[in-house]
């Protein structure tokens, strides 16, 4: 094997991007040029290379509106052979859907084809783009032959030589987990590469909706909520069924508030107001003031760009742990171009790839074990960037780890139908929506956990069900969800209903009217008092009011509704660590050199993981993982 020794020059190739589950759909084409001459005939004859020399179009610039998570507009300018320019307007979250904008254009203008590569991750914002340059070429005169043959024209790349890299600690994954310990190390002195299998940073961490529980004990907002360290505890050992390893959810909780305090020190900020996240029982989630979980990467970019000795490797996959002397010292990976990269740490190794919500083959395999959810094949959507597939599980297993809790597989009762991601979602916090099946009902407590909310939405007729609120939460109807989308942008492209009566919201939802209004006057009577010590209603929902007193029942129109289905978001179990991250063998010894942060552990949730919970994880395990690596000594 040829290898090239390349030395760790603290320079990142860095790419902040990423994720979203968008939705596809043209909505409307217009033709810029009025040039009517030209017969839709052209075909380009090229395939399969970068050099699309027979192309014929009607020359001119054209435009079609298409949708991805925001409507966006493509611009495509055209000689009589070649594709001169792409502009895009659109609104996609910066660091999420954004990128497929930038790469998606290029690639098509350098190859003169449509065969291009998505962006990994942002799948459906990618497509988008392609549906509209597509567009374009049709009104263009191109046939659908045409479109094909340019469909098969792809980006030809060279295989690179293989390389080796080292580094004082590698980290896989370039996540929430993976950057936190990477920028931990870095912090310890140590130079860090930070291997990741897609183009950019993120994972499911910028996907999240950032909410991430901490108690900053005897502070006056815990104070106000009633809440301590002991309080997020036992919800979170007993949320997950005390199946969860107590030293580690002890660990994840006392360290939670310092794992804000250190995301602050390095510029992140995040809104003063506490809330309640779906299934995460109690008002302890801190949300930052950037969209999604962009805030995070905002600030470990920022840090990288900053400091020295931390290198990015994008588009490379981690396939395989290397030991010796039955110590892990690297990781054999697959380059970009097919190349094998071989990374290797003087001092550990941090696995932090995520969980397995988009390996359908494990979560059937898994679900076996207890049959908890009815199914989880690949009629069940997910709310999971594409490359969440267990790697770091499968890679750290055939090296002996203990795998643990595997069939704790957690899914969402709030997946958009078609693509199962949480954009669309309506919700801001729990206290103010309610969810109602097709025949108008109530069933559930909406603010309970949410294996026993997805399991009751199994149970009802087709699965689906709406969450509808009133306009408290929208006084203006321009404020946005956690995906950037306001109320009223869902309302247009028809993702959410609007009414000024429940009669009217109640047709619009095709349920039956006096079922919805009997369902909202029951759930208003608990939201003024109710008549019950304790506030519980029949479903057993003690969250009703929030702290301002402002979502105090569904009564003031507009009322809103959104239909939303089960989808498959967090997976609890996975590699066996000790509260130093330290992953443990099948013999319940320690794997020298093997550190492990993040979804890709288990133990620590349980059978249920509290919302708002994870993102506390990454970035505690993180933490710890960096440390653990740096001092790790062969
Ligand atoms: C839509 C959504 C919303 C969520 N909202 C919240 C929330 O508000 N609060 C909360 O607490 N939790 C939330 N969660 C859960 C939480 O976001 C995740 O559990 C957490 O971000 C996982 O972080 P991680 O660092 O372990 O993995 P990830 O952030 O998923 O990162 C793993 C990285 O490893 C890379 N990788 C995988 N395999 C390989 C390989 N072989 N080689 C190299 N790289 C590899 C991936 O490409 C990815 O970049 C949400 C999850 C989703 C999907």
């Amino acid at each position: 094997m040829k290898r090239k020794l390349l030395q760790n020059t603290g320079k990142t190739m860095l790419a902040l991007g990423l994720v979203a589950m968008l939705l596809v759909s043209i909505t409307g084409c217009s033709k810029k040029n009025t040039n009517t001459t030209a017969e839709p005939s052209a075909v380009p004859t090229e395939s399969a290379s970068s050099n699309n020399e027979g192309a014929s179009y009607t020359a001119g610039t054209y435009t079609a509106t298409v949708t991805g998570m925001h409507e966006m507009t493509v611009t495509v300018t055209l000689s009589e052979t070649k594709i001169l320019d792409i502009q895009i307007e659109h609104k996609e979250t910066p660091g999420v859907g954004e990128p497929a904008t930038l790469s998606i254009p290029a690639e098509i203008i350098e190859t003169q084809g449509l065969g291009v590569d998505l962006v990994s991750g942002a799948t459906l914002s990618s497509n988008a783009v392609i549906e509209g340059v597509t567009a374009c070429l049709k009104q263009a005169g191109v046939s659908e032959d045409g479109i094909n043959k340019l469909l098969a024209i792809a980006k030809i790349t060279e295989k690179a030589e293989d390389q080796l890299l080292t580094a004082d600690v590698i980290v896989i994954g370039a996540g929430g987990a993976g950057m936190a310990a990477a920028v931990t190390a870095n912090q310890a002195g140590k130079s860090v590469i930070v291997i990741e299998k897609s183009s950019k940073m993120g994972g499911n961490t910028i996907l999240s909706g950032g909410a991430l529980n901490a108690v900053d004990e005897g502070s006056e907002t815990a104070i106000a909520n009633k809440d301590s360290v002991e309080n997020h505890y036992n919800q979170t050992f007993d949320g997950g069924d005390q199946a969860g390893d107590p030293v580690l959810v002890h660990t994840l909780v006392d360290n939670a508030w310092s794992g804000v305090e250190w995301l602050m020190s390095l510029g992140m900020k995040f809104n003063e107001k506490v809330f309640t996240v779906t299934g995460g029982m109690w008002p302890r989630a801190h949300k930052p003031v950037e969209p999604e979980g962009t805030g995070f990467f905002i600030t470990y970019k920022n840090y990288i760009d900053t400091h020295t000795g931390i290198t990015m490797v994008y588009n490379t996959t981690a396939k395989e742990l290397i030991v010796e002397d039955n110590v892990v010292t690297g990781i054999t990976c697959i380059g970009e171009t097919g190349n094998i990269v071989t990374a290797k740490a003087t001092n550990g190794i941090v696995l932090a790839t995520g969980g397995f919500g988009r390996n359908v083959e494990m979560r059937v395999k898994y679900n076996e074990i207890t049959k908890k959810w009815p199914t989880l094949d690949e009629s069940i959507p997910s709310t999971n960037t594409s490359g969440i597939t267990g790697d770091g599980i499968i890679m750290a297993e055939a090296i002996g780890a203990n795998l643990v809790q595997m069939e704790n597989i957690q899914l969402l009762p709030l997946g958009d139908p078609k693509t199962g991601s949480l954009s669309g979602n309506i919700e801001h916090a729990v206290e103010s929506r309610i969810f109602i099946n097709l025949e108008g009902n109530r069933f559930v407590n909406e603010g309970g956990r949410r294996d026993e909310m997805t399991l009751a939405l199994f149970e009802q007729t087709e699965a689906k069900m709406f969450i509808v609120m009133d306009s408290d939460t929208y006084p203006e109807g321009t404020e946005l969800n956690n995906f950037g989308e306001s109320i009223a942008d869902l309302v247009a492209s028809g993702r959410a209903l609007k009414a000024d009566s429940l009669e009217e919201l109640a047709t619009l939802m095709k349920v039956p009217v006096d079922s919805l209004i009997t369902s909202v006057k029951d759930y208003n009577r608990y939201c003024q008092g109710g008549d019950q010590e304790g506030q519980t209603d029949s479903f057993g929902r003690a969250l009703f009011t929030d702290t301002d007193g402002v979502n105090n029942g569904i009564n003031d129109a507009p009322y809103y509704a959104t239909v939303r289905v089960p989808t498959v978001h967090h997976t609890m179990g996975g590699i066996q660590i000790n509260e130093h991250a330290q992953v443990i063998d099948t013999n319940s010894n320690i794997i020298a050199g093997l550190f492990a942060a993040g979804e890709v552990t288990g133990g620590i949730h349980g059978t249920n993981r509290l919302g708002g919970n994870a993102l506390a994880d990454t970035v505690t395990f993180g933490r710890i993982a960096g440390t653990s690596a740096s001092e790790f000594v062969k």
